[in-house]
Order: structure tokens, then sequence, then C-alpha cells
């Protein structure tokens, strides 16, 4: 059975359990607290309040099964569900600095999670790097005596720019220093950082592991020696649990991640393969694609590739979104991962002093062929209507520059 063929049935089986009188999808328990009899029970159980069952802050059953599925697909000890991926993450980071460190994060890292480490987390004495993580050299060179976290994403999730995750692991080990490293793109389907190396994985539930954009949840997962110091502090005193609720229906998703994860995968190669045909687009930010600049080293640590990816264009920012505006199956907001497409359109504003646009796709599980027909007619209508695209300049306030 390939790695592949055993998620299959980590997601959809589970071996049977007494205690739900044999209920096949598992209860929500929707309690605050579990009691007891007497103290002797009550003090037992505290012993270790993880692993049992006390107070929903610390452990709760539909909250713990999620978690174990989750641990599972990732190849780690422990797993613990967060009220969102950014709780996850800024509760992952904080188990690993404290006062005085300092952490060498990729530049092109999820914003928020850039803000965490480089604004916020300064007026506790820690101190973030930001580097190009696309090169080992960059993040060699900009290793301190006090390094204590390497921050990975990758891929990441408006460029699409790889990191060396085996290396960049090694790298971390070899002078002391822990790895995070976020997961949501790509998901346990395609890619396992844990087992390249990497101390903790983190993941916005929100996006493919939910996949109903349902809800909003995170998640940390790793081995015991990182997981329960941090179960017992970032998780018990911040407090920004996962409620029975949420855990339920991410594990009615989760049901199906693979399978989903399949068709994004197909559907997503498929429209960036068209937008790559199309003379409006200068260039396709897709890991999947062969001429993507690190397509070499996704082929050895992905194993597959999900359907969020961007595009650049010389076409004006107006423009583009006049053609946004147009599409009839491409709905325009800010998350990704549920069953519906979405698009957004910027200004492309990176390193190399480019100019032009950004625009990010997300393929939701629709017929690719009629995303496809839909940017087709929309691209004709802008373009054959100039004027309406000239009114939409006028009105941006932005002037006509191709
Ligand atoms: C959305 C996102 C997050 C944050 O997740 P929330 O659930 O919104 O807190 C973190 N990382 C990446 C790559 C994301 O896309």
């Amino acid at each position: 059975m390939s790695a592949k063929e055993k998620i299959y049935s980590i997601v959809a089986h589970d071996a049977h359990d007494d205690r739900h009188h044999g209920a096949i999808s598992v209860p929500i328990y929707q309690t605050s607290l579990f009691s007891f009899d007497t103290y002797e029970q009550l003090n037992l159980a505290r012993l270790d309040e993880q692993e049992n069952f006390v107070y929903s802050r610390g452990n709760n059953p539909t909250v713990r099964y999620l978690e174990d599925k989750l641990a599972q697909l990732e190849q780690g000890e422990r797993a613990k569900c967060f009220a969102s991926g950014m709780a996850a993450i800024s509760a992952a980071i904080m188990s690993i600095v404290k006062q005085g460190d300092h952490v060498i994060c990729t530049h092109q890292a999820y914003g928020p999670t850039r803000e965490f480490l480089g604004v916020y987390l300064q007026k506790f004495g820690v101190e973030t790097t930001f580097v190009d993580g696309s090169s080992l050299e960059n993040w060699k060179r900009a290793v301190r005596p006090n390094t204590k976290l390497l921050y990975l994403e990758s891929p990441t999730s408006m460029m699409f720019q790889l990191q060396d995750i085996r290396n960049c692991a090694a790298l971390a080990q070899s002078i002391g220093a822990q790895t995070i490293l976020d997961n949501s793109w790509a998901t346990p389907c395609h890619q396992n950082p844990l087992m390249m190396g990497v101390s903790l994985v983190v993941h916005s539930i929100t996006k493919y592991i939910s996949g109903h954009s349902d809800c909003v949840g995170g998640v940390v997962v790793g081995s015991h020696r990182f997981m329960d110091p941090l179960m017992s502090t970032e998780y018990m005193l911040f407090g920004g649990i996962m409620t029975p609720q949420t855990a339920g229906l991410v594990t009615r998703g989760l049901r199906t991640l693979p399978m989903r994860m399949q068709r994004h995968e197909t559907s997503g190669l498929k429209v960036a393969e068209y937008l790559g045909r199309q003379n409006y687009v200068r260039k396709v930010n897709h890991p999947g694609l062969t001429n993507h600049p690190q397509y070499e080293l996704a082929r050895t640590q992905m194993s597959g590739y999900s359907s969020l990816f961007s595009f650049e264009s010389l076409e004006s920012v107006a423009k583009l979104r006049a053609w946004a505006d147009r599409l009839q199956y491409f709905r325009i907001g800010a998350s990704w991962g549920g069953f519906e497409s979405l698009i957004n359109v910027n200004a492309l504003n990176n390193n190399d002093q480019q100019t032009g646009s950004l625009v990010r796709l997300y393929i939701g599980s629709e017929d690719p062929d009629d995303l496809i027909r839909d940017m087709e007619e929309a691209w004709r209508c802008v373009t054959l209507s100039p004027s309406e695209g000239e009114i939409y300049e006028q009105n941006a306030g932005i002037s006509q520059d191709g």
C-alpha cells in the first residue's frame, strides 16, 4: 500500500470504540467539564489532564478524535487543535522561543505570521530576520549564536516559492535550533515535513483540511518532546482552543480530504497550464509546472500539488479587476481551500522591483472546463469593450499603462 493509499484508510477507518455505543460518526461532546464520583478519581485524572478528560479547555473527546487523526496523517505523535491557524502558529512559535532569542523566517510567509514574528514578538525581546527562503545560503548567512527557530512555509501562499525542507531542518539541528513549517498549502496528502526532520508542523485548518469554507481552525503537530510542554503551557494558558462543534465539522470534512486533494491537483494544473498559454499572462507561479524554477526541488519533497497559485501579468490591476468582476464562477474573497473557486487581483509587489499585477487563483471543485470557459469569455468582454475598461480605470483612479 502506497503512502497515498494509506491516507484514504486513515480518514475513512476507525478502530471500534466501545465508549461511543457503536456510533459510526464521533459524537459532539458539547460539555465544558467531566465529572467524577470521588475526589480520588478526579485527582487521578488530573495527574494527566492532556490524556484524561477533565475540562474542555484541555481535552475533549470530539476534539481529541480529530487531533489523533491529524497526528496520524502528519505522522506525528500528538496534535493539538486551535481556534484558528494563527492561534496554532503563535502558540507553536511561543513554545520554542524565549526572551533574547533570534528567529529566521522566509520573507514570503503568511502576512500575520510575519507581523507576529517581526513586530509583535519584539516587545518580548525576540528578533526575527526575514530571508529569501529559496536559497539555503541565505538561511545559513542569517544564523546567529542565539538563533533558536527557523520558520518555514513551503510553498508560500502568494508567490509559491519553496524552501529546501530537509536541508533547512538539518541546518537547524546542526545549530541546536528548531523548525516550524506551515503545511497549509500541501496538506499531509502531498507533504510530510515531520518525516523530513521538521520539529513542528502547523496548519490553517480553515483551508483544505476542513475544506468546506464553514469553519476556522488550526493545528500544531509534532513529537511528545515538543507537544507535551506546548499542551500544558501555550494551549492551556492562552486558551485558544477549538470547540467540539468545530471539531465535528472538521472531522466531516476530513473524511474526503484525499479525494478532494486529488481533484484539486488535476483541476489546478489544468487551469494553470491554460493560463500559461494566454498572452496576458507573463508567468504562472505553480510548483507543479515544469517551468517553475524549483520544480525539481518540489518533486523531491512533495508527492503532489494543490490548487492555489498565482500568475503575473503586465496588464493593469484595473483591467484585471474588471476581468475578475465579470467572472461567473470565481468569487472575490480572501480565503481558500473550500469547494468554490476564488480570485484576488493586486499590484505585484515583490523584492525584484518588478511591476505589473499579481492574480491569485483558488481552483475549487467545479468542472475546470467551466472555469476556463468563464475566464475566456470574461477576457473577451474586457478586451472587446475597451471603453468599459477605461471607465473602470478612471473610476479606480489608475492610469492606463498597458
Ligand atoms: C489562512 C492562513 C493562515 C492563518 O490561518 P487562520 O485560520 O486564518 O488563522 C496561516 N497560514 C497560511 C498559509 C494561510 O493561508
